[in-house]
């Protein structure tokens, strides 16, 4: 079966067919792009072996090119409109299934466990952009058993996603996408690939699971409190920074002397550590 619902005259049809109302609240932007479509895929490296979980798959368009190519996809959308949709374009494709529920809240550990024997799932998605960090830290946190996360995000979002310390962009998402994964940008797709157009430009990412964490550190839990706790309050240096946080429990003096030991400036602001740089310093504060 061949995929079809990438060009833009097929989408037209099914919406009209079913009267379907665009919801902003769901952040809907439907791919009409079948150059797009393909590039996702290739880049996501889904082959017959795999196991794939689709976030919001609108009309299909995308879940049918997956489908040609996994073994297995499960698609969770939350609009239940695009429910009766989803079986109509999807009934030729027998290896997928579709889940009416919020991503947020479907235990995917769960779903891998059972529809995947616990090995790892590939995640592939034109997210709604609202909840992009919710959805991907999620993944993450929760040591769901993952390979990698092909998606379609805000493009100032994949930027900071991607960037080191030095970059305007640079933050605790940089921090924690980077603890986990390694991202690679596969690709810029401009407005007029989707239906209705994003105001905001867009950009492909991979994020691909690290076997082994690129740092070790002896308390994971202490490590993120630090790394947000620094940019929570950006003006401030890192001491004041960790000082004033309520999360955290050490004293000014334990602070400054961790980060004495570290080698680190005393007036040295949370921005300009790298990731080794945290872990260092989560380490030395967790003796
Ligand atoms: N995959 C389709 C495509 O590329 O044409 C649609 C992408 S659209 C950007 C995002 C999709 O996610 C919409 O279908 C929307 O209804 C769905 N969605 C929004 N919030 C969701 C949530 N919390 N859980 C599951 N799906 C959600």
């Amino acid at each position: 079966i061949e995929p079809y619902l990438g060009e833009p005259k097929r989408t037209i049809e099914v919406l009209q067919k079913y009267d379907f109302v665009f919801q902003k609240k769901f952040g809907q932007n439907f791919l009409i792009d079948t150059h797009v479509l393909d590039k996702i895929v290739k880049a996501s490296q889904v082959s017959k072996d795999d196991f794939v979980l689709e976030i919001g798959p609108g009309i299909g368009t995308m879940t049918q090119y997956l489908a040609a190519a996994a073994r297995e996809v499960v698609a969770v959308e939350i609009d239940k409109a695009l429910i009766p949709i989803l079986e109509d374009t999807l009934q030729d494709f027998e290896n997928v299934s579709v889940i009416h529920d919020d991503i947020l809240k479907v235990d995917i550990q769960r779903l891998a466990e059972e529809r995947n024997g616990g090995r790892p799932i590939k995640v592939v998605a034109n997210l709604p952009y609202y909840i992009t960090t919710p959805i991907i830290m999620g993944l993450f946190e929760n040591h769901v058993p993952i390979d990698s996360i092909t998606v379609m995000v805000q493009k100032e979002v994949a930027d900071r996603m991607q960037v080191g310390p030095g970059s305007k962009d640079y933050g605790a998402l940089s921090l924690a996408v980077q603890y986990y994964a390694e991202p690679y940008i596969v690709a810029n797709v401009p407005a007029n690939c989707f239906m209705p157009r994003p105001k905001v430009g867009s950009a492909v990412i991979r994020l691909t699971r690290h076997k082994v964490p690129p740092i070790e550190v002896k308390d994971e839990k202490l490590l993120f409190r630090l790394i947000r706790a620094s940019f929570n309050q950006r003006r401030k240096t890192l001491a004041n920074g960790l000082n004033n946080d309520s999360g955290l429990s050490f004293t000014k003096e334990e602070i400054q002397q961790a980060i004495a030991n570290c080698g680190y400036p005393a007036g040295i602001r949370g921005e300009a550590l790298s990731l080794e740089e945290f872990g260092r310093l989560s380490n030395e504060l967790s003796k």
